[in-house]
């Protein structure tokens, strides 16, 4: 499939541009639409798919039923079509990358990823309430967006790669993308990336509903809470070894900074016992959303809490002579601000301003991971406060220079 030269031909009405990257389910490429104008994804399937009628049909009927799931955090199935022989979707192409390129081993912010989390446990309600289980949720399946947006990719698509590589004499059922030839117990590599993400019920090769994609998305959870993987091994029989027998390491000793909500959240979606996991998509969302709430507003009484102490020391307050305490640091940054404010008249009676003054110009850098939350200017255009998730900020325009404060660690998020 890769050795085909697709790259500058054009496919239908498809002009195939550039390689996107490729997974055990095909290839994905970057095309302009000419109908349409517009630029799109084709994902081409493997051949041996092509090659079972029974396997195309499933995958046609797959295909319309992602096609009509129409969510901001899916990524859109515009069309499916056949070139050669061989079948290929069009899809939405996005850009960014995807979770396993943003967590690279790292722990991802824990705002930024309750963030993502509620966007892909909204997804996955949307298609379980249409009767779709996705069966391959994993970081490669999980898109980033450049604006900080989750897109889940290939819905359906693990179910007919299972029935594909079962009608081909494979063991189990219901497993997900499988490289052509790969074997379940002994292969290195790319299989046993696939495997990591699976559910015990999955793993036993057992009858699938919606519970099993929590449990997938709770090994994700895990990953991007702390960076590694949950359940690993040398082989694909040693994963699934950890996954039906062994609980992970707790994510808060490898992310000490993890709330305790979040661990909670994690641990049971992991439930091996799938009675005792979250039942729905929506269950775990609200669980989501109230830790969301309730870090915002804890959030919010640091950040008003420090405002506080800013506005009553900062008329006298002149940095260097306020005493240091324990706990005050907040105050003492705020009361720079503060300062600042005064000394550029912050806190004067606002005077109109005439359109001619207005010079737009970029005076933050953040990326969407850590947006800015609240700002002011001071009305001589001189200093920019800023809070963010790293912390509260002074910035001299001119110079650039900026003076930062992290958020003290007990109102902190993350
Ligand atoms: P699997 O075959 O198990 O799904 P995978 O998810 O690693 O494996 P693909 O789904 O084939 O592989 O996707 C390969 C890569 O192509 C993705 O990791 C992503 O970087 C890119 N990609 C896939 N779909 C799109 C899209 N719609 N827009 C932009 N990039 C995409
Ligand atoms: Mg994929």
């Amino acid at each position: 499939m890769d050795s085909q030269p697709l790259l500058g031909r054009t496919v239908s009405h498809y002009r195939i541009v550039e390689k996107l990257g490729g997974g055990g389910m095909g290839v994905v490429y970057r095309a302009e639409d000419d109908r349409l104008g517009r630029s799109v994804a084709l994902k081409f399937l493997p051949p041996d798919l092509a090659r079972d009628r029974q396997s195309l049909e499933r995958f046609q009927r797959e295909a319309r039923a992602a096609s009509a799931l129409n969510h901001p955090n899916i990524c859109t199935v515009y069309d499916i079509d056949e070139f050669d022989g061989q079948p290929f979707i069009v899809m939405e192409v996005m850009e960014g990358r995807t979770l396993r390129d943003s967590i690279d081993g790292k722990p991802i912010k824990t705002a930024f990823l309750v963030e993502l989390a509620i966007q892909v446990a909204d997804a996955l309600q949307t298609a379980h309430a249409k009767g779709i289980v996705h069966r391959d949720i994993k970081p490669a399946n999980i898109f980033v967006t450049q604006r900080g947006q989750a897109k889940v990719l290939d819905f359906g698509l693990a179910k007919v790669s299972a029935s594909a590589h079962a009608s081909g004499g494979a063991a189990a059922a219901e497993l997900p993308t499988l490289g052509p030839g790969e074997d379940l117990l002994t292969s290195p590599g790319t299989a046993i990336g696939t495997v990591a993400y699976m559910s015990p019920e999955q793993a036993l090769g057992e009858e699938l509903d919606q519970r099993s994609d929590l449990f997938s998305l709770g090994v994700v959870f895990y990953e991007m809470a702390t960076g590694r993987q949950a359940f690993s091994g040398a082989t694909s029989a040693a994963v699934f070894d950890s996954i039906l027998n062994k609980a992970p390491v707790a994510p808060v000793r490898l992310n000490p900074e993890l709330p305790a909500e979040l661990e909670r959240i994690i641990n049971k979606s992991l439930e091996k016992d799938r009675k005792l996991r979250y039942q729905t998509a929506s269950d775990l969302q609200s669980d989501l959303q109230r830790l969301k709430r309730d870090s915002e507003s804890s959030r919010t009484a640091a950040v008003s809490a420090a405002a506080t102490a800013a506005s009553s020391a900062s008329i006298p307050a002149v940095p260097g002579r306020m005493p240091f305490m324990a706990g005050a640091i907040g105050a003492i940054v705020l009361a720079a601000v503060g300062f600042a404010g005064y000394k550029s008249g912050w806190f004067e009676s606002r005077k109109p301003y005439t359109q001619a003054e207005l010079n737009p110009a970029q005076v933050t850098t953040n990326s969407a991971e850590d947006p800015v939350f609240t700002a002011a200017i001071s009305p001589d255009g001189k200093y920019l406060a800023f809070a963010d998730l790293e912390g509260l900020h002074l910035k001299t325009v001119t110079s650039g220079e900026t003076q930062s404060l992290p958020i003290p660690n007990e109102f902190c998020f993350r």
